[in-house]
């Protein structure tokens, strides 16, 4: 395996409020689950090292706040951001009609790299609490899906953890392939930003925790 890091990638995930961006984030980078509800303030975020063919890429994956005030939050994190997860809870469906406004806010103000729309994975959460176990699997999700230009669909459980791995693989080979076709091209898109965006988190995060310790118990 080669050392060092081939890129860090930002990817965002946004959505209603309640839907479970914060557990699903804590679930990937922590392998954490809470029951216990708090409403994010701005954002937060966490980081994980994904590897591919011997290349290791530093994810850092944004927890944005869900409340509808702070849909210019999601257009400031979204226009350096590589990848998008938006997501809905399996079962309020006006959460999945939701993810199209959320998606829309994204294309106003984001390009990938390459200039097309960046890639935005829709991800139905909450699969645990679908009376039938089947419907882990969703055919109407995937229709859905792909007739809104996102560039896939899963059903995850971020209690039972289900499709959290295998849904964040897909959207991060989605970004990396994508990269790779540019690279190919005689573009040098790996590692162009990595400094300033981990700058960006570092200083965010302390002003995440600043903001917590001012409204205790509110966030
Ligand atoms: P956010 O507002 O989108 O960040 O949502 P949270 O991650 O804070 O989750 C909202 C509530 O839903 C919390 O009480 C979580 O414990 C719960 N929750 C989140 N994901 C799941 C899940 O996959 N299954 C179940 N049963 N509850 C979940
Ligand atoms: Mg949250």
């Amino acid at each position: 395996m080669s050392s060092g890091f081939r890129s860090d990638l930002k990817i965002i995930v946004i959505g209603t409020s309640g839907t479970g961006k914060t557990s699903f984030v804590n679930k990937w980078t922590k392998n954490i689950f809470s029951d216990t509800y708090k409403a994010t303030i701005v954002s937060e975020f966490g980081f994980k090292i994904f590897e591919q063919d011997g290349k290791l890429y530093r994810i850092q994956l944004w927890d944005l706040a869900g409340q509808d005030k702070n849909a210019m939050v999601t257009k400031i994190f979204a226009k350096d951001a590589h990848g998008c997860v938006v997501m809905a809870d399996a079962t309020n469906a006006q959460t999945r009609e939701d993810t199209l406004r959320w998606k829309g806010s994204v294309d106003e103000v984001a390009t990938f790299l390459d200039g097309g729309k960046l890639p935005c994975l829709l991800v139905e959460n909450k699969a645990d609490l679908l009376e039938d176990p089947s419907a882990e699997k969703c055919p109407e999700l995937e229709e859905f899906g792909n007739g809104n230009g996102f560039c896939g669909s899963f059903r995850t459980s971020a209690k039972t953890g289900l499709n959290i791995n295998e849904s964040m693989e897909y959207l991060i080979k989605n970004i990396i392939q994508r990269m790779e076709a540019m690279q190919s091209k005689g573009n040098e898109v790996f590692n162009t930003n990595r400094k300033s965006v981990t700058l960006d988190a570092e200083k965010h995060t302390e002003i995440a925790a600043q903001k917590r310790k001012n409204k205790d118990g509110c966030c």
